[in-house]
């Protein structure tokens, strides 16, 4: 069995555009299928509407987390809770094409464990959401070490690596930690549909703060770079060093004050910077530490078979 994993934030208009959508290419293709929308503490009726739908048909698993915790929360719920044999994360606003999931369905067959969805095109975004992107995962393939350009949450996992997954204590970023766990994978590739109903979920200060977190997750680079720069300073300080003690030896005393504020503004600002970094690494050493529960599933409801 397939189980397809879906994330919903205030999506009421799209649980059951996106449910009949793909159920019924599912149904053409015979391919037996379980559904788990994972309502992220959606403000509308998104979690009334998935539990009407999964009294009405058999297939429904609904879960309503007590706030919004976040896409990656949901979908770590959602894999938390599938019990088929291999699972495609999709959204929900139908951006991710459901014939794909066909596609991917028969790579499994061959024997695929991880069937990556990149896409070929960015469909119409806002144009400092597609700058921002482009920034983005130039950044963090280069410090994490795996390319991500055009990587996305939509996926299918074989059942070995949804339990391996779901042995991750860490708050990962799910299009990364499927490259991290290596695994036969393929790719498919496919177009970002227009959004069909409501808005993107994601601010751009959203974006930006998710950027952060998730270059962080993989990558301790920013804090050698406190490491050069410290170093740099050093020879920096040195030659100045070197330089003042001759102007003092030879009596000619410095009339250089100017040159005392730039230095002392410019090691403070350094200083400053390289304290932000480490204390951001804390912080999420801290957030690890507290081990708090990714997410707090407040109602279940579950189609009766
Ligand atoms: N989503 C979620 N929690 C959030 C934000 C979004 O579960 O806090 C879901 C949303 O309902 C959708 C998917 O994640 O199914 C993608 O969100 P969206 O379409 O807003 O993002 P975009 O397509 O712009 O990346
Ligand atoms: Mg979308």
């Amino acid at each position: 069995m397939l189980s397809i994993v879906i994330p919903a934030y205030n999506e009421e208009n799209c649980i059951v555009r996106a449910y009949s959508a793909i159920q019924s290419l599912l149904n053409e293709n015979k391919i037996a299928a379980e559904f788990i929308f994972v309502d992220d503490g959606s403000m509308d009726r998104t979690y009334q509407i998935i539990s009407d739908l999964s009294l009405e048909k058999e297939n429904i698993v609904g879960l309503h987390f007590s706030r919004n915790f976040g896409k990656e929360s949901a979908i770590s719920a959602g894999l938390a809770a599938a019990s088929g044999d291999c699972a495609v994360v999709i959204d929900c606003d139908l951006q991710h094409p459901p014939e794909k999931i066909v596609e991917m369905y028969r790579l499994w067959e061959q024997g695929y464990e991880i069937v990556e969805g990149v896409k070929s095109a960015r469909g119409q975004e806002k144009k400092l959401h597609r700058l921002g992107a482009k920034f983005f995962y130039s950044l963090i393939s280069r410090m994490a070490g795996f390319d991500m350009a055009n990587s996305s949450d939509f996926k299918l996992l074989d059942r070995k690596v949804i339990d391996v997954l779901n042995k991750m204590p860490e708050r990962g970023f799910f299009r990364a930690i499927s490259f991290w766990v290596g695994y036969n994978k393929t790719t498919v590739e496919y177009t970002v549909n227009e959004r069909v109903d409501g808005e993107s979920k994601w601010s751009t200060r959203g974006l930006v703060k998710y950027a952060f977190s998730n270059i962080s997750s993989y990558s301790t680079a920013p804090m050698q770079t406190v490491t050069v720069l410290g170093s740099v300073m050093l020879i920096i300080s040195v030659i100045f060093g070197v330089w003042a003690l001759i102007d003092k030896i030879v009596g000619r005393a410095l009339e250089g004050m100017t040159t005392v504020i730039i230095i002392t503004i410019f090691i403070g600002s350094i200083i400053m910077i390289s304290l932000g970094i480490i204390g951001y690494y804390i912080a999420r050493i801290y957030e690890e530490i507290k081990g708090r529960p990714k997410y707090i599933i407040s109602e279940t409801v579950r189609s009766k078979k």
